[in-house]
């Protein structure tokens, strides 16, 4: 009894979850499965104790289409910004500066919504989609609409952690809050973000392996988030984090839909008490403190009015 009290009184912040993937819609692939149930995964997460959810864009339109949903529940927030291997949207639309104001626009104008810019930052496993040379000249871009918006960052880092971090440190002057979501790197590469005075989002592709687990224990408590980055990074029985997960959840193929079951293989807010229990393990804390101190971090950086 005591033990379901407690669970109620969870209040967990999803910081990474796109809300906007046509997965939401029924669309996988191109391919209509079922019938849009957004509203369904909705309600699920709000039955399961989540109490803010951040939709993550990923450039202008995406931002446009986050915020209208964000519009749609006083829980829902979101951000803006331009993702590492979409950067090409600021010369292909003709004008970056001109890409840069609709971003910046967009913030100013829905500031009770717009909790972030991001995800912005650096993605070399992805370079078909965008060079390197692109990707770094608009990340710094977005990072400087960070300090005139006085806007957190939401960053995103893949395999580019040297060129990261050189970047954050050149501006680090006009740096605002931020958190390094999807963290998948080493402790050294932690240790790095953690001296710029950042946060570290966990989600599932942050504890696939053992060495991830063990970089993710070499965090503070103090610097910690957790998020889902739904529809996709899913904790799989072929992780290590699978031995530590508690709470499951019932799902069915995308070909059987029905209105209350997940989706085999299409992530959701509702999960991340999943990423709760692995870190309450690998870490050995306790799992409502190792909450507590989470949610206090979070609504420190996306949401301080609110305290
Ligand atoms: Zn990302």
């Amino acid at each position: 009894m005591l033990g379901v009290r407690m669970n109620n009184l969870r209040k967990f912040i999803d910081i990474g979850a796109n809300l906007t993937d046509p997965m939401y819609q029924g669309i996988y692939y191109g391919i209509k499965k079922h019938q849009p149930d957004l509203d369904k995964v909705l309600e699920r997460s709000w039955n399961n104790n989540l109490s803010k959810i951040i939709i993550t864009a990923g450039n202008i339109a995406e931002s446009e289409h986050a915020l209208e949903i964000a519009r749609t529940d006083e829980r829902l927030f979101s951000t803006v910004g331009c993702h590492p291997t979409r950067c090409h949207e600021f010369e292909s639309c003709g004008d970056p500066e001109e890409y840069l104001k609709s971003l910046s626009d967009l913030a100013l104008k829905n500031k009770d919504k717009i909790v972030a810019i991001g995800e912005m930052g650096l993605d070399y496993n992805r370079l078909q989609f965008c060079s390197k040379d692109v990707q770094k000249k608009y990340f710094e871009m977005q990072l400087s609409l960070c300090s005139t918006l006085k806007l957190p960052m939401f960053l995103h880092c893949r395999n580019a952690s040297e060129d990261f971090v050189r970047i954050l440190r050149k501006h680090k002057d006009i740096l605002t809050a931020g958190v390094v979501h999807s963290f998948d790197g080493n402790p050294e590469e932690a240790n790095s973000i953690l001296q710029m005075g950042l946060y570290i989002g966990i989600n599932g592709c942050s504890l696939k392996t053992e060495e991830n687990l063990f970089a993710v224990t070499t965090i503070p408590l103090d610097r910690l988030m957790i998020e889902t980055d739904c529809p996709w990074c899913e904790i799989r029985t072929s992780h290590a984090s699978a031995k530590d997960v508690i709470t499951t959840f019932p799902s069915i193929k995308k070909e059987n839909w029905q209105p209350d079951r997940m989706v085999k293989g299409r992530n959701e807010p509702c999960t991340i008490v999943q990423i709760l229990e692995v870190l309450a393990r690998i870490r050995d804390e306790e799992e409502e403190y190792l909450c507590n101190q989470i949610y206090k971090n979070t609504m420190k950086v996306f949401f301080p009015h609110e305290l």
